[in-house]
């Protein structure tokens, strides 16, 4: 198998015009989102006259792709932190991902330094278990209009749950950013629907002239329903020494009834505590997370949320004594007060992750961030080539 080309399609109009990326094969056995992204360029390519923005597709996993392996020594997923990238240029051990992870970053360095219109972030995935498609993402304003049109169940809260996926650093960074989950890793489905699901975000950002979708026999496609959101309450997290195996065939998104034995641990059954769904249930080897419940969101509530959002609510929280805002997105609560303030509320906020920053004191972030420059990654030298 031929090692793929890292930027393997470009097509760059005007700095002012939107940006979209679409990024696949971060995790290396996830190949339908490449081949289906093959198509989609050609699609480009072929209307690039008609193009009202400035398209990227960028491959993840190299040698994990070529291994067909999810990953080699790190989850490609997992390492977009400030620890991983100064210890990537340290070259201290050898950790394989180390490579993508540098070449994506400065990649993504250049695209992004001269952008002045709005820039799309997509991460093309599938799933070791079949599965109706998805969105997942971090739980923005920005992302949740979005998504709205997109006619994909949308699952929320990841933010709170993973550390250091490619999408949170460039979430963290203003841009809208989500991942599209379309269905089983070798399922001939998974690429179909990834094509699908790519020209409903050209077409419905207007990238491309409607026309030629029309032209090109898509146009009837793209008509979709509004979505329905689902939040995460919990994942199963998983060490490299556990012993882990679902218990029977979870479709995702399935109905559990509480008391219902989902997995074994450790020789440990894992029974459902409430009738939430099951999401992302585990059904091969490489994996840090073995399954996650989730749960529905009204769009009473998430409206609510909206306004509440809008209106800057967490400002009358600090007229509490000793709660401030650090930043726009960074509220910090003395740990006394937590337990009077109810959790939906920072949640309907945007507040969903927590970290103890100084003693006595909690700090909760929202997503809602200002666009923000990617700094250089000074230790590396590019290899990037700008194949214009
Ligand atoms: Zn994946």
């Amino acid at each position: 198998m031929s090692e793929p080309d890292r930027l393997f399609y470009s097509l760059e109009t005007d700095n002012a015009l939107p940006t979209i990326i679409f990024f696949c094969c971060i995790h290396g056995n996830e190949k339908a989102g490449y081949i289906a992204l093959q198509s989609v360029n050609d699609f480009i390519e072929k209307h690039k006259k008609s193009a009202n923005a400035n398209f990227y597709t960028i491959f993840g996993n190299k040698e994990a792709y070529i291994q067909n392996q999810r990953f080699i020594n790190k989850d490609l997923n997992r390492i977009w932190t400030k620890s991983h990238l100064v210890e990537s240029s340290r070259k201290a051990a050898y950790v394989s991902e180390y490579n993508d992870l540098v070449e994506i970053y400065n990649i993504l360095h250049l695209v992004l330094k001269d952008k002045k219109g709005p820039i799309y972030c997509i991460d093309l995935h599938t799933t070791s278990g079949p599965t109706r498609p998805f969105v997942v993402m971090n739980d923005s304003i920005k992302n949740r209009d979005f998504v709205k049109h997109l006619g994909y169940p949308v699952i929320f809260n990841i933010e709170s749950f993973i550390e250091g996926a490619l999408l949170n650093m460039l979430s963290d960074l203003g841009h809208v950013s989500f991942g599209f989950e379309a269905g089983e890793h070798t399922s001939k489905d998974s690429v179909k629907e990834f094509k699908l699901f790519c020209y409903r975000v050209i077409s419905n950002l207007e990238l491309i002239d409607r026309q030629s979708f029309i032209d090109d026999g898509i146009d009837n496609y793209l008509k979709s329903k509004q979505a329905k959101y689902y939040e995460i309450v919990f994942r199963q997290n998983l060490e490299p020494q556990d012993s882990f195996e679902m218990i029977g065939n979870f479709l995702n998104f399935h109905k559990l009834k509480k008391g219902e034995r989902i997995a074994r641990l450790n020789d440990r059954i894992i029974s459902a505590p409430s009738d939430y769904r099951i999401f992302m249930p585990l059904y091969q080897k490489k994996g840090e997370d073995g399954f996650f419940y989730i749960k529905r969101i009204s769009n009473v509530k998430l409206k609510v949320a909206k306004l509440i959002r809008k209106l800057g609510f967490e400002h009358l929280l600090t007229i509490l004594p000793g709660i401030n805002m650090v930043n726009h997105y960074t509220l910090a609560i003395p740990d006394p007060l937590i337990k009077y303030i109810p959790k939906r509320l920072l949640f309907a906020l945007g507040y969903r992750k927590s970290v103890e920053m100084e003693e006595n004191k909690t700090y909760f972030t929202k997503q809602e961030r200002k666009i923000t420059a990617l700094p250089k990654l000074n230790a590396f030298v590019s290899p990037y080539k700008y194949n214009k």
